[in-house]
């Protein structure tokens, strides 16, 4: 531990550090010492900076917002994670909290249905994909941290700029309502999203594979006789999917990479004929639709890549590292196995002030492969199914890999997998 980390710092940090939940006030102290400093309380930042304190590391996490109540950030939780949550002996209270079970993927391609994916066979402990709002998660994950005397988050800290000594990365200046704070460590992670500071202080360049499509998020509300579960549904030009959340519907439609801007200046009244047009089932409940403003979320699509994920000193993960297509609702499980690798290869090195270079490539070794797996997965699938959907005109037909997948049961279970498992799966140490 670094002099002045640990018990000793806790004890001198004011009580607006120690708890978010505490509304802010004037706080002498703006230098803080600590082992790893994690920039971002997301998925990444939070389970890294759990999986650190439970170790005994010192961390610091410094998350920008005042609390995790945010726009929809996406609410999957993929059964790999919740086998996380299994060897961290949560996963009963966790599973106590309220959230739906979706065991199936469909497919409606003009009037031909089909199933895509069955999770009911794949090799974890929870045999289906769990939705649960991003906040409830990052709650859950900040409750537990915060019971372990080395795990610090402080809330409203925008960390801004990079501390480099003689080419290492040594700290990071954050913004908050009192001022700037210092945080001096031993490692500077970038957990920060994927419109990473950390990353663009450091000078570290994402690779853009680009993406055809934007996605707008919104809500309809859902009915006892509506179909189950969760399904995408196409047509010319259009893909709808819909995953069923209690008694609403997250609807997230595909649009031209670029065309946000075109569909908001049409309104709701667009989005009413989209909806109708794919989905005619929804009848009147589409006029829930009334506000753009408060009920339509764009989110840009991006898929990128950093070639380095780590200098002296610094180490990126999650999206700041490789922000993901939606495709598969992968981003949340990639970013949290991210942290778990992080925290089982650095946990030691950091205990015992042994961090070099080499430890921190070892994560981006370990991690990088299942990465470009996905986004492969993901870059064909954007060029060979949805581009030219949103491109047609005409009448779209099922595409006969998706055929075959209705038509054999068995071959449902890859893309569960694929989807609920992934390559390389993390396990806690
Ligand atoms: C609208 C939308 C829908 C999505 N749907 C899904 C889905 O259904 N399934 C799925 O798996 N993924 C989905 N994603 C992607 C998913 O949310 C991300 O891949 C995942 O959250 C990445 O986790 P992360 O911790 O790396 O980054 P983030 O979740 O982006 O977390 C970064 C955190 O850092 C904080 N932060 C940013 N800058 C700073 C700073 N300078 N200082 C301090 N804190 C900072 C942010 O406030 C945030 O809390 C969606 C994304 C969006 C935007």
């Amino acid at each position: 531990m670094l002099p002045g980390s640990g018990a000793a710092l806790a004890r001198c940090l004011p009580t607006c550090l120690r708890d978010w939940r505490q509304p802010t006030r004037i706080c002498s102290v703006n230098t803080m010492k600590t082992d790893c400093v994690i920039a971002g309380g997301g998925p990444a930042g939070m389970m890294l900076g759990l999986l650190l304190a439970r170790a005994g590391v010192d961390v610091v996490v410094l998350e920008k917002h005042a609390d995790f109540l945010r726009d929809f950030r996406g609410d999957t939780i993929h059964p790999s994670t919740l086998d996380v949550m299994h060897e961290l002996g949560l996963l009963d209270e966790f599973l106590r909290r309220p959230h739906d079970e979706l065991r199936e993927v469909a497919v409606r391609v003009g009037d031909e249905q089909a199933t895509l994916a069955d999770f009911r066979h794949v090799p974890t402990h929870c045999k289906f994909l769990m939705m649960m709002p991003q906040w409830d998660f990052l709650d859950f994950l900040a409750g537990h941290a915060r019971k372990l005397p080395s795990f610090h988050l402080v809330m409203r800290a925008e960390a801004q700029r990079l501390l480099i000594d003689e080419g290492r990365v040594t700290g990071v200046v954050a913004r908050t309502p009192e001022g700037e704070l210092e945080v001096r460590a031993a490692l500077v992670v970038g957990a920060d999203g994927r419109h990473s500071t950390i990353r663009a202080q450091a000078g570290l360049q994402p690779q853009d594979f680009g993406a055809p499509m934007d996605v707008l998020w919104l809500r309809v509300s859902r009915l006892a006789a509506d179909p189950p579960d969760l399904f995408g549904q196409v047509d010319a030009g259009r893909m709808l999917v819909m995953i069923a959340r209690g008694d609403y519907w997250q609807c997230a439609l595909l649009i031209p990479k670029g065309s946000g801007d075109v569909w908001r200046g049409r309104g709701v009244a667009a989005l009413h004929e989209a909806l109708l047009g794919l989905s005619p089932w929804l009848g009147e409940r589409v006029k829930e639709l009334t506000d753009w403003d408060e009920q339509v979320k764009l989110l840009s699509v991006t898929v990128d890549r950093l070639r380095e994920w780590a200098m002296p000193g610094l180490l990126c993960i999650g999206d700041a590292a490789h922000a993901m297509s939606p495709i598969g609702g992968v981003g949340i499980n990639l970013a949290v196995q991210d942290a778990v690798a992080a925290a089982r290869l650095l946990a030691q090195p950091l205990r015992e002030h042994e961090l070099d270079l080499d430890a921190l490539r070892r994560v981006q070794r370990r991690r990088e492969w299942p990465v470009r797996v996905v986004q492969r997965m993901q870059l064909t699938m954007q060029d060979r199914l949805i581009a030219p959907i949103l491109a047609s005109t005409g009448p779209v037909r099922m595409p006969g890999f998706l055929r075959m997948l209705g038509r054999f049961p068995l071959l449902r279970r890859i893309p569960a997998w694929f989807i609920g498992v992934g390559v390389r799966p993390e396990h806690v140490a």
